[in-house]
């Protein structure tokens, strides 16, 4: 199984991003160590374990760490020790848990291509069983790595460029298989001729689709490179793909973020799977219909709110998340118990609704038309009352969730005279910047927060849940485009 290697681990084409080493996640038991020595000798470059690295630097073993120290002294060690692997070609080998931490992402994610190892539980028990590691939770083996996994799920799914089942195959046929994958891909020649077809029958600018011939011609320029992109029609003017694609650039990501403009979400998300997307934003229209595709939604999305904006597709799944509640509750925080208004019952509404009740808000909704209204305050929980109620409510909020003063639309929700200087207006409209209702609001004393407030917020949590990657709010702003 030597395979000729060519300056650099992966071989890398002109033009793409330098993948420089190969990194294994996963749970214990899962074959990491054993997999990630042959793939050293394979590529003949080192193989670093960071648990074992842990013990050399702290000249203890783990279990004595865990016993005398305690885990989160364990985490500070891990995390030290992941932060000074050299950037170099090397097959890295991680402890199981080190995915949880953000500040570990970043450093394994750079230059890298992340592999995740799974096994089934009653194998990782059959290979754990006679470790002297000490338990994590006070649980039965059994029981322990299924708690734990379940824990991790959404880290390990973040963490995963490629995914490899190691249940029931040698570590050598695993790591053949590895080595197949990252040399060829995992999309088939015709998917990728069906993908490239589809964006070829849209409309997106010359340098988009150059880049994605470039991406998905056969043979490919780059097998590693994994594509994401916002679902929506249309969906050309989404600031998406000019956020992401920098921060990929930054954070070293071998990933590129485009549009998947089409009228049918159905003929999207076949097109997506067989090119092995790693992740969508979903937008207008797509909200709900997309659900009936994914294989598992996240409560929060499931539940109340009852749409999709994120799709992560991991391990042959493709799960859904709600990132806009997460964006219109952060900037709301400190009004937590507020008597707040929304404005509209549509698909952000509902998203609202969802983030103002869990911050335990007095919550009115209004609509233009009122069984909308009526039909999302019984889903969530709220009140509702006609539009022209606003005026007896007096709130402390008024969240607009309407597409009212969207660009070209300069119209206003509320009039000047409705505002008063305690109240606080958000506006979730986020082009233009400073909105019609925002203008007035500034203008009467009241405290403002911009649509750009919440995109920010819901990006961030969109690129943790592709990445396992932390930035902060204040952070990504700088790269909006
Ligand atoms: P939607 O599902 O189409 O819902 C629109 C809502 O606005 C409905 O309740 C609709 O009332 C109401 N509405 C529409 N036109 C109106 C008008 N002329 N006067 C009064 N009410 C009107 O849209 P959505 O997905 O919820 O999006 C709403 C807005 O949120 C978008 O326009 C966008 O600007 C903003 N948004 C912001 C972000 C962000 O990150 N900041 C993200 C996504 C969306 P009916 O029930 O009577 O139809």
């Amino acid at each position: 199984m030597r395979e000729q290697v060519v300056p650099g681990i992966l071989g890398l084409p002109e033009g793409c991003h330098a993948v420089k080493r190969i990194v294994l996640t996963g749970y214990r038991g899962t074959g990491k160590t054993e997999i990630g020595k042959i793939l050293a000798l394979a590529y003949a470059v080192p193989f670093l374990d960071s648990d074992s690295l842990i013990e050399q630097k702290t000249g203890r073993s783990i279990p004595d760490i865990f016993h005398e120290d305690g885990e989160e002294r364990f985490r500070d060690i891990e995390r030290n020790v992941i932060a000074t692997l050299p950037a170099a070609d090397a097959i890295i080998s991680t402890g199981g848990g080190a995915v949880v931490d953000p500040a570990n992402m970043v450093s394994l994610r750079k230059d890298s291509v992340v592999v995740l190892l799974t096994s089934d539980i009653d194998t990782i028990e059959q290979r754990i069983a006679r470790s002297p590691r000490p338990p994590l939770t006070n649980l039965p083996l059994h029981e322990e790595i299924a708690e734990m996994l379940d824990r991790r799920r959404q880290h390990y799914h973040a963490s995963s460029d490629f995914c490899m089942d190691t249940s029931g195959t040698t570590p050598v046929a695993a790591a053949e298989k590895i080595m197949s994958m990252l040399k060829n891909g995992i999309p088939s020649a015709a998917a990728r001729a069906d993908g490239l077809a589809f964006f070829r029958g849209g409309r997106l600018p010359a340098p988009v689709l150059q880049r994605l011939e470039q991406i998905l011609n056969t043979p490919p320029a780059d097998p590693k490179i994994r594509i994401l992109g916002v679902a929506g029609y249309p969906c050309a003017h989404s600031r998406g793909p000019g956020l992401f694609n920098r921060l990929f650039t930054d954070f070293h990501l071998n990933n590129y973020y485009t549009f998947f403009e089409d009228p049918d979400i159905g003929r999207i998300m076949q097109v997506a799977k067989a090119m092995d997307v790693k992740g969508l934003s979903v937008t207008i229209p797509f909200k709900q219909d997309v659900m009936q595709f994914l294989d598992e939604v996240d409560e929060h999305a499931a539940q109340q709110i009852g749409a999709v904006n994120t799709v992560v597709f991991a391990c042959g799944a493709a799960i859904g998340y709600n990132t806009d509640w997460l964006g219109v509750r952060k900037p709301l925080v400190h009004l937590k118990g507020a008597k707040a208004v929304l404005l509209g019952a549509g698909g952000v509404a509902s998203a609202a609704a969802y983030a103002l009740m869990d911050l335990d808000m007095d919550v009115t909704i209004l609509n233009r038309t009122p069984a909308n209204a009526r039909a999302l305050a019984q889903r969530s929980g709220c009140r509702w009352a006609a539009w022209d109620a606003f005026d007896h409510i007096h709130p402390d909020l008024v969240v607009n969730a309407t597409p009212l003063g969207m660009e070209p639309d300069t119209r206003s929700p509320l009039a000047e005279d409705q505002l008063y200087p305690d109240l606080t207006v958000f506006d979730l409209v986020y082009t233009p910047p400073i909105t019609p209702l925002i203008e007035r609001a500034l203008a009467t004393g009241c405290k403002t927060i911009t649509g750009t407030g919440m995109f920010v917020e819901q990006a961030r949590e969109q690129f943790y849940l592709w990445f396992g990657i932390d930035i902060t709010a204040e952070d990504l702003r700088k790269y909006l485009p």
